[in-house]
């Protein structure tokens, strides 16, 4: 099914902090207003409610693999699912693996989207697999993060190997490479992680 695509999308973090309660009253009547008369964003607000109210079984699944913010991860957390963090940002390798009892690893991924229309965020295997392609992710004016998360399900299929995760940008009919990641995935563990 296709609509008219929108010139002006809500973005995914409107969407998210919409359904978590978290807008301010004239962010809420402002999204409100704007989904009243374009299709395409209603059924994205709709999808939204999906997302967060089904979004903890889905990364137990294994299924996962979505742009989130941290009103989700609140959420999630609150419901008992546990997350692990990554952040990336700057330069050098990043260590990473999936511990027993994680439930979500999630990629705090920080980039300059000042100019961005919208976001592609790619993460390949040392092999050159791509295993997710988030693609025209929108964005908020001066956002500087993007939380790309994995179901650590799904991660501990892989095994231990470099991964990279580039970042780029839609600036009008241009498209920018932002940033570039490197994360060194240590493999799956059957133990519980210490100190962390
Ligand atoms: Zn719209």
């Amino acid at each position: 099914m296709t609509g008219t695509p929108c010139s002006a999308p809500i973005a995914f973090a409107d969407v998210v902090d919409y359904w978590a309660g978290e807008l301010t009253g004239a962010d809420h009547d402002r999204i409100e207003e704007h989904v009243f008369s374009c299709d395409a964003c209603a059924r994205e607000l709709a999808d939204g409610e999906k997302l967060v109210r089904g979004i903890g079984a889905v990364a137990r699944d294994g299924r996962l693999h979505s742009v989130v913010t941290d009103a989700i991860l609140n959420r999630l957390a609150a419901d008992g699912v546990r997350i692990r963090m990554f952040t990336l940002d700057g330069s050098g390798v990043v260590p990473c693996a999936v511990w027993a009892g994680d439930d979500l690893v999630v990629s705090r991924i920080r980039a300059d989207f000042a100019d961005a229309d919208s976001v592609t965020i790619v993460t390949r295997l040392a092999s050159g697999e791509e295993i997710s392609r988030l693609a025209d992710i929108p964005v908020r004016p001066g956002q500087r993060e993007i939380l790309n998360a994995f179901s650590a399900a799904r991660l501990r299929t892989l095994p231990a190997t470099r991964v990279s995760v580039s970042v780029s940008a839609r600036v009008g009919s241009d498209e920018r490479m932002l940033a570039e990641y490197t994360l060194e995935h240590g493999g799956s563990f059957d133990r519980p992680s210490g100190g962390r």
